[in-house]
Parts: structure tokens; sequence; C-alpha cells
């Protein structure tokens, strides 16, 4: 189980990803209230030590909605529970929630210049109702692959908006293999991390018939 969930895990507190956010600069991933409280005392990333930023750190985090939707698609009952959480938490207080424009993503950004800005929970899904692409996961055959690892379910629906890093952690969880070991490949070619489902419909795919084929493959364990 360990292994399984340490794709949305956040290293800080333990727990499921809440509000994910990533640092840009080399990707990592946390919880929104635990990466801009670990920043006030580091410029550091927790994981692999990048520097984040000079001055500002929390200039380089980006709230990942995409990242946040996988979680909440792969821990069942999280979302509500979390929904639950927030509701309680303002009722409590006897105040309104405040809300943020949609499409503000970057958590540094608030207007009043605050890091904790109110992540709006009401829009904070709306991504769901973006366009959707329609893929297909075949294993690469290969010799020297001797893992037993494949998809129960090759066909996965995602936002044009997710980005292949995305797809891989959905992938190696599924499979409870570690990131490194698993690549998405079109014909052959290993996409990068940073392609967005967007560009590689538009650059590979464009007027064929969904689902797009894509593959992947896994790297032996032992070397
Ligand atoms: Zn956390
Ligand atoms: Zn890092």
């Amino acid at each position: 189980m360990k292994e399984l969930n340490e794709h949305i895990v956040c290293c800080l507190c333990a727990g499921y990803f809440i509000d994910a956010t990533t640092i840009t600069e080399c990707l990592h991933t946390f919880c929104k209230s635990c990466i801009v409280k670990y920043l006030q005392t580091s410029k550091y990333c927790p994981m692999c030590n990048t520097k984040i930023h000079e001055t500002q750190p929390l200039l380089n985090l980006k709230l990942d909605r995409v990242m946040q939707d996988i979680v909440y698609k792969l821990v069942p009952g999280l979302q509500e529970s979390e929904e639950k959480r927030i509701r309680e938490f303002y009722q409590s207080r006897g105040l309104d929630r405040v809300t943020q424009p949609s499409g503000e993503d970057t958590v540094g950004g608030d207007p009043m210049g605050l890091p904790y800005s109110t992540f709006d929970h009401s829009r904070a899904h709306y991504f769901r109702y973006d366009e959707h692409v329609s893929l297909c996961l075949e294993k690469q055959s290969s010799s020297k692959d001797k893992s037993k690892a494949v998809l129960q379910h090759k066909y996965v629906r995602c936002s044009v908006r997710a980005q292949i890093r995305h797809l891989r952690r959905v992938l190696c969880h599924r499979l409870g293999l570690p990131l490194q070991h698993v690549q998405i490949l079109f014909g052959g070619e290993v996409l990068p991390d940073h392609m967005t489902m967007k560009q590689l419909w538009l650059s590979r795919w464009f007027g064929k018939p969904a689902p797009l084929l894509l593959h992947y493959s896994i790297k032996d364990k032992r070397r």
C-alpha cells in the first residue's frame, strides 16, 4: 500500500494531497498548506533540494488541479470528506466562503499578497468540464521487459490539460511501480513530462479518431 500511495501522498504530512501544489522548478508536488508553511523557513524543495526561487519561492508554486483530480479519482471519498471539512470550518466560524476568481492558479499571486489565499473548492474542479481526450495505453512489447505488470483498464479519459507526468503518475499508481520505472511513448518516441494532452493530440493525432494510442514501457527494477 505504501508503494501504491507514493505518487499521491504529500511527503510533508504523509496524507493524500489536499490542494495539490507543484513546484514549477522540479515538479514535486505537496499539499498547498504544507509547502507554503515549509517555505516560510526554506527556499529549497523538501524532496530534491532544488532552489525554488532566489527570494520568493511562493512565486514558483502552482496549484495542480489535474493532480488533485487524480487524487480524488484514486481515493474514493476523499473529495467528499474534504469538502465537508471545509464547510464545517466556515460554519464553525460563522463565515462565508471566500472565493477567488477562477483561472488564478498561482499560489503566490493572491491579490492581497497573502500566501494563504483561500482556494475556491466550489470551482476547483471545473476542469472536469474541460475537453477530454480518450487514450488507449498499450504496453510496449519488448523482449527485455520481464515485468508482469499490465494495466487492467487500458482506456483512460483525461483532461486536455493533463500532462504526460500526470499520466505517468496514474500509470505507476495503477501498476504499483515507482515513478522512474514507467515511460510513456508515442510510436517509439519517449514523451516529455511537460507535454500536455492537447499538444500531443494536435501534434500527433489531429484528425484521427479517438482513442489516441500510446504505449508505456516498464524498466526492469533490477537494472
Ligand atoms: Zn501535506
Ligand atoms: Zn523537488
